[in-house]
């Protein structure tokens, strides 16, 4: 399949990226790594009249370290997520996430921010964001600001992010000592993408008691949320495998789940129970010392 016809828009600033999607509107659609937007575009699901290219804006892409925290910029590409020392050593259930997301090809076209920004409801990043507390950063005509990721996916494929906004940068807050986190996920045997995915950033104090806990579910609804059930299992409690099981077993709750190519309702949220144990588990593992 082709896609519609377009016209393509090589901009050289944040500035000028505002601009176009000040002047365009709903016609456009930035361009990060294409790798949901040409897709889409094909199957004519997507036929905006204007593609902005981000390729050749500087100071898009990069991560650097902010007061304790990791500052990814939106052009950051999986592969630089995966292998960059600084998230494995600050963050290394991101580093987990970023290396599981569909393939070699993928991962090194695809951005932190194009996946932010599409919320396809089966990403593997938008888990990982929840449980690790992410903020969006996000730059329009009136300036910056900043979305926490509890109010940034709001429905199946939508955001906070407004027309005239660019996401520019996400940052992972620092986490405290004997803090352990884990994605783990069901993927789907020809796209990688998550069937159902779990993030768990568990907190254990000197006695090995559950200080807080933050657990993220994809791929169950229309969008990732935090599987509180399962957050409230755990906090306060020492992370035994009955403590474990039991929250686990809230891994749906609360969850509008649906049933879709993949599975039915009752297969998803068994899925939902499963791995949010495993991922606990692997959580806890490593943030016990
Ligand atoms: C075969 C295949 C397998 C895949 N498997 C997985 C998987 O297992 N797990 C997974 O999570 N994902 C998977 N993906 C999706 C992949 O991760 C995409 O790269 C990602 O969803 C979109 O990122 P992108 O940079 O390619 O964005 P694009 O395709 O360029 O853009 C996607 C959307 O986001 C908007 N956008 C992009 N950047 C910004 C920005 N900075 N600010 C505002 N809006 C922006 C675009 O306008 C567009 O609407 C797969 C894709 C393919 C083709």
């Amino acid at each position: 399949m082709y896609p519609a016809a377009f016209d393509y828009h090589a901009p050289s600033s944040v500035a000028e990226v505002l601009g176009l999607l000040g002047r365009l509107g709903d016609d456009a659609k930035v361009l990060a790594g294409g790798h949901s937007l040409v897709p889409m575009m094909k199957l004519r699901l997507a036929q905006p009249k204007h593609v902005i290219d981000l390729k050749k804006v500087p100071g898009l892409a990069g991560i650097k370290e902010e007061g304790g925290a990791l500052v990814i910029g939106a052009l950051t590409t999986h592969w630089q997520v995966e292998s960059s020392p600084i998230v494995r050593e600050k963050c290394p259930v991101l580093s987990d996430t970023a290396g599981v997301i569909g393939d070699p090809a993928v991962r090194n076209l695809g951005t932190m921010g194009g996946a932010l920004a599409h919320a396809d409801p089966a990403a593997d990043y938008p888990a990982t964001m929840i449980a690790l507390g992410a903020e969006m950063i996000c730059e329009g005509p009136k300036g910056r600001r900043t979305v926490k990721v509890d109010d940034w996916f709001k429905g199946l494929m939508s955001t906070a992010l407004a027309e005239n906004e660019l996401l520019v940068q996400v940052r992972i807050p620092a986490t405290p000592a004997g803090t352990g986190g884990a994605y783990l996920k069901f993927p789907h045997p020809a796209s990688r993408f998550a069937v159902v995915g779990v993030a768990a950033v568990v907190t254990l104090d000197g006695k090995g008691v559950c200080t807080k806990a933050s657990v993220g579910l994809t791929g169950a609804g229309t969008h990732a949320v935090r599987a509180k059930g399962v957050e409230g299992g755990l906090t306060g409690k020492a992370l035994d495998a009955a403590t474990i099981e039991a929250a686990a077993q809230k891994g749906a709750d609360g969850v509008d789940v649906q049933a879709d190519l993949q599975g039915s309702v009752e297969y998803k949220a068994h899925l939902c129970r499963v791995f949010a144990r495993r991922a606990v588990e692997a959580a806890a593992k490593r943030a016990r010392p």
